[in-house]
């Protein structure tokens, strides 16, 4: 049984005032004991925390930047190690950690090294008169993250702020509390100074504590909109920067001249991978109507053959969902689309492989004869389950795509270059895709708009979150 606790100050921490219990989502098993962090660890974390970025700030950008490569490097060694962990955080399948979820910390670690050494402020000149523009970082920075990413969340929210010349504070999800843990053990054995990067475990009242803390100046979640909201309201106070990475219910548009097997396995990607529990999943996959029988077809063999269960078997596509209670969740949405009226085409159950008939696994779920109104299409249900609904015309896939309060990702297929063009630009979305679905490169940023959030990750436009803009203006003469 591991002792799981919080890390700051470079070692670990006794003293938690209590622990939960971490699951293996893949057996249901005990695996370990979290020990909570009270608020005399997060103060003394806070204290550690600021001592340690005073003389990172005064670094040189090269610096920070070379240490933050070296860091990326070292996790990318580790990133076997690493997935296993987040196999056991989350219950996902391995093979999507060690190629895509894990790989792509370091990526974004690695991008904010390089893009550091290169940033830059603006230069302006008038009569008598010049000035300058610096990015200046803000001190001790926090993030809270969700359980569905960890490795990734707890990367893309450190390394801008680090880049930037900021100590961080990370409270993961309950659920999730190993492989950050492991991250800054590995970035602290590559070069990386102590007390910078530091791991506090905790439920949503260590949450609230840092909103709450007088010497934290920003905080970024990940997590969900209600969620987003109380993050405000508890910043408000310290009158703290916030930036909400929240959740969505992304519509995929199918256009009749698309590439069918594209398009189709597409689709089921964009809402089966890590068991359908990603923010910008296209859960409203909307066909157009001479498509839609062999589409809708397609799919559901491709659904039928898919394998769940065992999340370290290479020949499992599928693993489980996070707990028992989320299982329960997401099952209830498939009953309530079904009550409504929608056609369970295939799935909606809950399936016990053998060997890990306790494990919270349930079958890849499409719903069919969708209707805008119905509960399964409005809300985020996180987990397999797609809605299909089908659409005329342009005009009608958009206004559909976009009656909704979430704005995270939004996607489209097409061979037509000029319809491409002119329905992407007009999702409202912060990520819109193109006969792709969910690729976000280093150098792209990532984020919401409307209800799905604000602040982006991911890129040089990452930065930003993480710093205040200094203007100094230089009179030369009288
Ligand atoms: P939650 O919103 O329940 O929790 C997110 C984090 O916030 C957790 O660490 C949680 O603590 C913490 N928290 C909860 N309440 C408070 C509070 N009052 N004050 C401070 N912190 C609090 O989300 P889930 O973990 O269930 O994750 C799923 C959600 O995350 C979905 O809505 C999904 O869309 C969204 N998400 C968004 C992404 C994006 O980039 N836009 C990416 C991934 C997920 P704890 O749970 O430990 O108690």
């Amino acid at each position: 049984m591991m002792e799981i606790k919080s890390y700051y100050g470079g070692q670990y921490r006794d003293g938690g005032a209590s622990s939960f219990e971490k699951r293996y989502p893949a057996t249901g098993e005990v695996i370990g004991q979290v020990e909570l962090a009270t608020s005399a660890m997060l103060d003394e974390a806070v204290a550690m925390a600021q001592e340690a970025q005073k003389p990172w700030a005064k670094r040189s950008v090269q610096d920070r930047g070379q240490i933050l490569i070296k860091c990326a490097h070292a996790l990318r060694e580790a990133n076997e190690d690493l997935s296993r962990l987040e196999v056991q955080d989350v219950g996902k399948v391995y093979a999507e950690a060690v190629s895509a979820d894990v790989p792509s910390g370091p990526d974004v670690l690695e991008y904010m090294g390089a893009a550091i050494m290169t940033y830059h402020g603006t230069q302006h000149e008038w009569p008598g008169a010049i000035g300058f523009t610096r990015r200046i970082p803000l001190g001790v920075c926090a993030g809270i993250g969700a359980w569905n990413y960890p490795v990734q969340i707890a990367l893309w929210k450190s390394s801008p702020a680090l880049a930037m010349g900021n100590a961080f504070i990370l409270k993961p999800s309950e659920m999730t509390p190993l492989s950050a843990l492991k991250i800054v053990e590995i970035m602290e054995d590559a070069g990386l100074p102590k007390g910078l990067l530091n791991v506090l475990q905790g439920d949503s009242h260590l949450g609230s504590a840092i909103c709450n803390h007088p010497g934290i100046a920003k905080v970024s979640l990940t997590g969900g909109v209600e969620t987003g909201k109380k993050i405000i309201a508890q910043s408000a106070e310290s009158l703290k920067r916030v930036t909400l990475e929240l959740g969505g219910k992304a519509p995929l548009i199918l256009f009749d001249d698309c590439d069918l097997d594209k398009a189709a396995a597409t689709a089921m990607d964009a809402n089966f991978y890590t068991a359908g529990e990603v923010c910008s999943n296209a859960t409203r996959v909307f066909i157009h109507r001479p498509i839609a029988e062999e589409i809708l077809s397609r799919m559901k063999t491709m659904t039928e053959a898919m394998t769940v269960g065992d999340p370290m078997a290479d020949d499992v596509q599928m693993g489980a969902l996070i707990s028992e209670t989320h299982l329960e969740k997401v099952l209830s949405y498939v009953g309530q689309g079904v009550a409504e009226g929608a056609t369970l085409v295939t799935g909606g159950d809950r399936v016990h492989p053998q060997g890990f008939e306790q494990g919270y696994y349930m079958r890849p779920t499409i719903l069919s004869d969708c209707t805008d109104e119905m509960a399964v299409v409005r809300e985020e249900i996180f987990g397999p389950v797609m809605s299909v609904l089908i659409f005329d015309d342009e005009e009608e896939a958009v206004a559909r795509a976009n009656a909704t309060h979430f704005g995270l990702g939004a996607g489209l297929f097409t061979r037509d270059l000029a319809r491409a063009h002119r329905v992407a630009d007009q999702l409202e979305a912060g990520n819109v895709w193109i006969n792709t679905y969910n690729l976000i490169p280093p150098d792209m940023p990532f984020g919401g708009v409307k209800q799905s959030g604000f602040g982006r990750e991911s890129s040089h436009y990452a930065f930003e979150a993480y710093s205040d803009v200094r203007a100094t203006y230089i009179a030369l003469d009288d």
